[in-house]
């Protein structure tokens, strides 16, 4: 399929692993296992498991940005892909829009950078809040979303919903500030603590997740803008998303796991077209549920995008 062994030149640019990675030759193992995954796991683990025999470096403790471009490696060279695309509602008149990118054009960033902390500063009630944190690895996603899956379940609970980010994105913070005072790295329920008791919740959530979740500084550039085809608007959007690709999907019980995606929705932390691109979307029972939940949502349903047209089902 694959005839010849590569090397690949990582994003992370030697941070803390070798710059280079030894792809091996692609058999029809692989090709098997992207038809029959089940999707009762996460995005995430399923693109670590299956590369996993092909990399001279364990995927899953891979900086998951290196592992998106490994991933966009094999689909575009050893099969073919010619492009990326993917289905994004306009967030404006919610006309359905299929948006594409050459595989050619994807840019990557190789990180010049050499340091594996980062940091960020923020007002936190009447003190300046520091957070140090490192960069997020694959295994963080699958890790943490694992142990999510109960309070994945309850989400339309505001604390759950708290514990929900606080363990999500935990593994990646390593100290914490405050003023000038350093509690070192917080307990997991420290951090909760720290959403719960911020005077700006979702603010303070939010910071947290533009730069240990949804920003990297290499990998492949994700920042991308469509127009829309019905009302002209321009739409931001990314193609590879490291949030939803860490959420636990679980067959059963779909009525809850779709009310929290609609939290989600919500608080603006997905769009709704990230959450109808989750491969489980088209786990049929799980479709129907949200559809049904989705048109009792009138906010959500008003700009009456139809979901069976989404997935080409109607
Ligand atoms: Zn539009």
């Amino acid at each position: 399929m694959y005839p010849f062994a590569k090397k690949l030149k990582l994003p992370s640019n030697g941070l803390s692993y070798e710059a280079f990675v030894e792809l091996k030759t692609i058999t029809n193992a692989f090709l098997f296992g992207l038809e029959d995954a089940e999707f009762q796991t996460n995005t995430a683990e399923i693109k670590a498991t299956l590369l996993k025999p092909y990399l001279s470096i364990d995927p899953f403790e891979m900086w998951y940005a290196d592992l998106l471009f490994v991933w966009e490696y094999v689909m575009s060279s050893v099969f073919a892909q010619t492009e990326v695309t993917k289905k994004e509602i306009c967030k404006i008149c919610k006309e359905l829009n299929e948006v594409s990118v050459a595989n050619e054009s994807l840019d990557i960033v190789y990180l010049e950078n050499s340091q594996e902390v980062l940091n960020f500063k923020i007002p936190y009630n009447d003190k300046e809040l520091v957070v140090y944190y490192r960069r997020r690895k694959t295994m963080d996603n699958v890790q943490s979303s694992n142990d999510n899956l109960e309070l994945q379940e309850a989400l339309n609970d505001p604390t759950n919903y708290m514990k929900f980010f606080a363990r999500l994105m935990y593994p990646q913070v390593v100290k914490i500030q405050f003023d000038s005072n350093s509690i070192g790295k917080p307990t997991e329920k420290e951090l909760f603590d720290i959403f719960v008791y911020s005077q700006d919740k979702i603010e303070i959530i939010n910071q947290f997740y533009d730069h240990l979740l949804k920003n990297s500084d290499f990998g492949i550039i994700n920042n991308f803008n469509y127009v829309c085809k019905k009302c002209n608007h321009h739409n931001l959007f990314q193609f590879f998303d490291p949030i939803t690709d860490s959420f636990f999907i679980k067959g059963s019980k779909p009525e809850k796991i779709n009310m929290h995606y609609l939290g989600f929705i919500k608080e603006g932390f997905i769009t709704f077209s990230e959450l109808m691109n989750l491969p489980v979307i088209m786990n049929k029972e799980f479709f129907e549920s949200c559809s049904k939940i989705l048109e009792k949502e009138s906010e959500l349903a008003s700009g009456g995008v139809d979901y069976r047209k989404f997935h080409g089902l109607g």
